[in-house]
């Protein structure tokens, strides 16, 4: 069997690849991570730069501005950014979640506005789902969007744990907009504007003391009637018809940062002269595994996806083996470099003491690790629901 590209794909791959070899930053993670806000300017050229070099959006139909080719395709563009250590994209959301959810349920006008905005960087979305009372229970959300007479909605209350809201131009907001109805029946879904008054972001500073998601404070803030997407009360079948491609982000899903990470730890501890023991080799070894691994469910999986085979459960595997073996690849370099990583702040363990930090955030975000054994024992095992 041929595990390689197929002809379409190799010619894909060797365009990106080429672009790639004269554009990619490099040292771009020294260079801009400790400030939020020139980061996210610097990340919002990058993607520009990619928008301008057609890379941006492949998997969209080419009325929207995309080039119309599969999630395969868009695969491969992922993998060669990730092999090359490229910056990431400066909106994830708008990118994965809120373009597929106007594509899907979005009128002619909200198309036309938002599409290229997102596609360029010009807009960086977050996504105002949980609250205080409303995480792995999003249906318990509590905000309010209150109907006026001209058609238009006041918002008030509390987001919690938004992603990068402190520099979002517009947030993606699940708020109750009829408070009789059954919870899941009452939902709507509106397209926010975070520069009105009416919106207060307190960014909260995580472990590794950077303010990666932040508190969202709606006081009778304003959303124009042509800013409801879909219908109204219909919020929560949209949240869940997304939640597929949420957890399909090519992003998330993507071997080649962790072939690269794995192969960057090796570097940096031939480098740094550190003898290996035994437990930390079985440690590499474990973390090695695991990548091998993944690669394969990834083989699998995106024959599945070509196929028509697919079950969204299977995201929820690809997440949860994702986030494991990113957690792995962080311990084993602890094992390895021990004490290094608490002190070597400015150099290359202070990275990897970061990137060890952010591995129980990835086990919560995006839904917490029993929500998706919940979700595979479910749907993929057909285990019955517990309390049955
Ligand atoms: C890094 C990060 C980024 C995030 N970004 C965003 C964002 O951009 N936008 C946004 O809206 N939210 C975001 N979140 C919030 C995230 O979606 C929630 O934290 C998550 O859904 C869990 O909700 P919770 O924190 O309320 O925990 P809870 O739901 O209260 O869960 C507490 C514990 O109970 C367990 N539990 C809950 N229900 C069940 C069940 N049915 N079966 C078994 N165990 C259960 C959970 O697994 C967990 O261990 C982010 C969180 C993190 C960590």
């Amino acid at each position: 069997m041929d595990f390689g590209d197929a002809p379409a794909q190799r010619v894909l791959r060797q365009e990106v690849r080429g672009w790639l070899s004269q554009n990619v930053p490099v040292a771009w993670r020294q260079e801009a991570a400790h400030d939020s806000l020139a980061f996210a300017s610097y990340l919002r050229g990058w993607q520009a730069k990619l928008h301008k070099a057609g890379l941006v959006g492949l998997s969209w139909p080419v009325e929207f501005g995309g080039r119309g080719l599969s999630v395969l395709d868009e695969q491969i563009l992922f993998e060669e950014l990730g092999r090359v250590d490229a910056p990431p994209l400066p909106s994830p959301v708008g990118m994965f979640l809120v373009g597929p959810a106007l594509i899907r349920f979005g009128t002619e006008e909200q198309q036309r506005r938002y599409l290229p905005r997102i596609l360029s960087a010009a807009d960086i979305w977050c996504q105002g789902y949980s609250e205080p009372n409303a995480g792995s229970d999003l249906s318990n959300l509590s905000t309010r969007a209150t109907r006026q007479q001209d058609g238009s909605f006041r918002v008030s209350g509390q987001k919690i744990w938004t992603s990068r809201a402190e520099i979002a131009d517009r947030c993606f907001l699940l708020a109750r907009t009829d408070p009789a109805a059954p919870k899941r029946e009452g939902i709507s879904c509106l397209l926010v504007d975070m520069s009105q008054r009416g919106v207060e972001v307190r960014p909260i500073r995580d472990i590794t003391g950077l303010p990666h998601f932040s508190e969202v404070f709606f006081d009778e803030a304003v959303v124009p009637p042509t800013d409801l997407l879909g219908t109204p009360n219909a919020g929560w079948q949209i949240a869940m018809q997304i939640l597929g491609s949420e957890r399909r982000m090519p992003t998330r899903a993507n071997v080649a940062p962790l072939e690269s990470i794995l192969a960057d730890l090796g570097r940096t501890l031939d480098e740094g002269g550190i003898v290996l023991t035994e437990i930390s080799e079985r440690a590499l070894g474990a973390a090695a595994r695991d990548v091998f691994t993944l690669r394969a469910l990834r083989l699998r999986q995106l024959g599945e996806m070509s196929g028509g085979t697919w079950q969204e459960a299977e995201a929820s595997l690809q997440k949860l083996t994702w986030d494991r073996t990113f957690a792995r690849i962080h311990e084993a370099a602890w094992t390895a470099a021990g004490a290094r990583m608490a002190v070597d702040a400015g150099g290359p363990w202070g990275l990897w003491r970061d990137g060890w930090l952010t591995t129980p955030g990835h086990a919560i975000g995006g839904g917490t690790v029993e929500i998706q054994l919940n979700a595979i024992a479910i749907r993929l095992l057909g285990l019955p629901r517990g309390g049955r």
